[in-house]
């Protein structure tokens, strides 16, 4: 779906809350739904919260993602904001990705990504649009990038349900992944060049 209004297609709105759930242990593996069904877990067993589904209904959340469109964007490559097909040069993909450039040498490569890539027109007019950006945010083409993990809340055992602590990236082949309730899927982004903003 692409909104004319210039809402970024991942953005939750305010119609779409959380769907009320119990959480519960499953024995030895971690968390599960009291009620679960099928489509609570994604290809890879990782449970994800349950939303309400309602884009284009009430106000944008600006700064909220919607987990089952954020999983769409990011498992497909989709433009996070037209859900179009991203832009793509010999180089890779197109991102844009908070400035984090001091985190590590050779940064972003290898960073876990939850923001999906972007097309030509959305980088160009999210850039007019908020000039800020540019002083916040960094282009970067991406050569590779494998879905890799979930960003989502971490749960512990508890008595009697399960209790969530903490935020947190967790890896699809680390054993916690189980204890997961996923809210956005990630991408390790590999080949990474950063480019001048000129260059977008
Ligand atoms: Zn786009």
């Amino acid at each position: 779906m692409t909104l004319d209004s210039g809402v970024p297609y991942v953005t939750t709105w305010t119609t779409e809350q959380p769907l009320p759930t119990e959480v519960i242990a499953r024995p030895g593996s971690g968390i599960a739904y009291a009620d679960e069904t099928l489509g609570d877990r994604d290809g890879n067993g990782v449970l994800w919260q349950r939303m309400a589904s309602r884009p284009g209904r009430g106000r944008p959340e600006f700064g909220k993602v919607h987990p089952l469109r954020q999983r769409r964007a990011m498992r497909r490559l989709l433009c996070g904001i037209c859900a179009g097909p991203p832009d793509r040069t010999e180089q890779g993909v197109l991102w844009l990705v908070r400035d984090f450039r001091n985190d590590w040498p050779g940064w972003p490569e290898r960073m876990a990504a939850t923001e999906p890539p972007v097309c030509l027109p959305c980088a160009r007019r999210s850039v007019r649009v908020c000039p800020a950006l540019r002083l916040g945010a960094v282009a970067v083409r991406v050569g590779r990038s494998a879905v890799a993990g979930v960003y989502g809340v971490r749960y512990q055992a508890g008595n009697p349900l399960p209790i969530a602590v903490a935020d947190a990236v967790v890896a699809f082949d680390d054993p916690a992944i189980g204890w997961v309730c996923a809210a956005q899927l990630v991408r390790e982004l590999r080949d990474c060049t950063v480019l001048d903003w000129e260059a977008v």
